[in-house]
């Protein structure tokens, strides 16, 4: 059975605290591995070796950062497939998205590569008589990354690359469900020629992350996971006086407009909702079709949903896995009850499926005449389950997208660029898809939802990144008048 330990100072070690907790093979529902938990001691010992190292760290010159980066690039580059392998094993999502999720967080090494340029300040001249002003980015510290089982290779790197590129020191606590990815991008970054202590991970659960926010020398705190955990890490943390970005669950919709193309909507709306299982923030969960083009799209959905192939991750035909756990997988299907209790129609009921034995696997489910008061609805499902909810009117759909009290990710389809226009203004969410399902902002631009979905002031990665993990310094300079100088200044302006 494969055992992961932490990863501190360079060196990988087991700790102390005796607790360990077992990783699953989502596909099989076996036991295949045991993960450390980290006690408060372990953490401490991170955040020590971390602190260490960021005197030496901080005045490495930008360029050579910039080497390790470029270098840390090819590597995780050059271990996608391995990469991949990792996720696949104790996720359970498809090798494909396995290996898009590893392509879109090397984004974020690319867009650290160019670190040397994100840092540079402003400058304004003569601002008074003998006066300049110029501004400079300065590191926090020792800062930590809290992340969620859904994506483990990517949200660590949405943090740690630019962390690590600004000159503060890291520490990892990825999720106990999948935490082997974090340890093989610890051991590229040694390759890499990153200093030791410079990123470091404990695994464990609310014991380490406890510590974590309590500990007087970590500076910032950087977590994505479920809301009310989001909410107890940015209401800790900044109590501890620390910065904190909490990026929480999601209820993202997809808004379907009568003129819209039928087959490109459904299409979409099966790619973004049974994709990795439904397990992405950024996966549709609510279809809104206005009007007439209801009948017609949920028949097109459901008449998609017998073709998708339903295996284990490394099956090279499967194009959905199994879901991360058992109780997860019982938890997403337990909706399929309350809606048809609470009145709504279930066209699709994943359970229905042939599926291989023992593994957590769940079918996708399409669940018509969602309303906004069933529980289907209001809480984040995050399964294959596609709601429902059909609206009268454009307005309708806007309504029902800005009472919700999520605001990760909404995409509209329509051939109409006044209504598309419109509905950018008008709703009240982080990251919109015009005829895009899922629209995650490329890495230099910044990840982030309003509402229940973030708590916090900046978003993840991009320039809301490296304003997050760097402190704003104003330097006003005041030099005598060159008549007044010792020195033979030996030109007058001709100009
Ligand atoms: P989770 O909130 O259960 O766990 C996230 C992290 O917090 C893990 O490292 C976990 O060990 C830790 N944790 C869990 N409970 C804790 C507690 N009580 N005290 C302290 N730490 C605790 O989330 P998850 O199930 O791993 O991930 C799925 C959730 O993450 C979904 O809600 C999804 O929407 C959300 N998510 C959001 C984004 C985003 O960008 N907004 C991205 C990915 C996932």
């Amino acid at each position: 059975m494969r055992r992961t330990r932490h990863y501190i100072g360079g060196k990988q070690t087991s700790g102390s605290s005796g607790r360990a907790g077992p990783v699953y093979d989502p596909a099989t529902g076996e036991q295949a591995g045991e993960v450390d938990y980290a006690s408060a001691a372990d953490v401490d010992a991170a955040v020590a070796s971390a602190a260490a190292a960021f005197g030496e760290w901080r005045e490495v010159p930008l360029s050579r950062r910039s080497e390790i980066l470029f270098a840390m690039r090819d590597l995780v580059r050059g271990h996608i497939r391995e990469l991949s392998e990792i996720i696949t094993a104790e996720n359970g999502k498809v090798l494909g998205d396995a290996e898009g999720e590893v392509l879109r967080g090397l984004e974020n090494l690319e867009f650290a590569c160019g670190i040397p340029s994100q840092l540079k300040g402003e400058r304004s001249d003569k601002v008074s008589h003998g006066i300049d002003v110029h501004s400079a980015r300065y590191p926090l510290g020792v800062v930590a990354g809290i992340t969620p089982f859904n994506f483990p290779a990517m949200v660590p790197l949405w943090m740690f690359a630019n962390a690590i590129a600004c000159g503060n020191c890291f520490v990892l606590k990825p999720s106990e469900k999948t935490p082997s990815a974090s340890m093989l991008l610890a051991g590229l970054w040694q390759q890499a020629g990153l200093p030791d202590g410079v990123f470091n991970v404990v695994h464990g659960d609310r014991e380490a992350v406890g510590r974590l926010l309590a500990h007087p020398q970590v500076a910032a705190i950087s977590f994505v996971g479920s809301t009310p955990v989001a909410r107890h890490i940015y209401a800790t943390a900044a109590a501890c006086g620390k910065r904190v970005q909490a990026l929480g669950g999601a209820k993202n919709h997809m808004i379907v407009l009568p003129d819209a193309d039928i087959d490109m909507a459904a299409d979409a709306a099966v790619s973004a909702g049974y994709g990795s299982s439904g397990e992405r923030c950024m996966a549709v969960s609510v279809v809104t079709p206005v009007g007439d083009v209801a009948g017609p799209l949920v028949d097109a959905i459901a008449a998609r949903i017998g073709k998708v192939k339903v295996g284990p991750g490394t099956d090279p035909h499967a194009e959905m896995g199994p879901l991360v756990t058992r109780e997860h997988r019982d938890r997403v299907a337990a909706y399929l009850d309350s809606a048809a209790a609470d009145g709504a129609v279930v066209v699709a009921d994943g359970r229905d499926l042939a599926a291989p034995e023992g593994g957590f696997f769940l079918g996708p489910c399409l669940v018509d005449h969602v309303r906004p008061d069933m529980k289907i609805y209001s809480d984040e499902v995050f399964g294959p389950v596609l709601s429902v909810v059909r609206a009268a009117s454009f307005g309708d759909a806007i309504r029902l997208v800005n009472e919700n009290r999520y605001g990760n990710g909404v995409a509209i389809f329509t051939r109409d660029g006044g209504a598309a226009r419109r509905f950018e203004d008008a709703v009240d969410v982080g990251m919109v898809g015009i005829n895009v399902p899922i629209p995650v902002p490329v890495a230099f631009y910044s990840f982030g939802g309003w509402k229940d979905s973030l708590f916090g002031d900046l978003h993840m990665y991009g320039p809301d990144g490296i304003r997050f993990y760097t402190h704003g310094k104003v330097v006003t300079t005041r030099w005598p008048d060159p008549s007044t100088s010792t020195v033979d200044l030996g030109f007058p302006r001709t100009r």
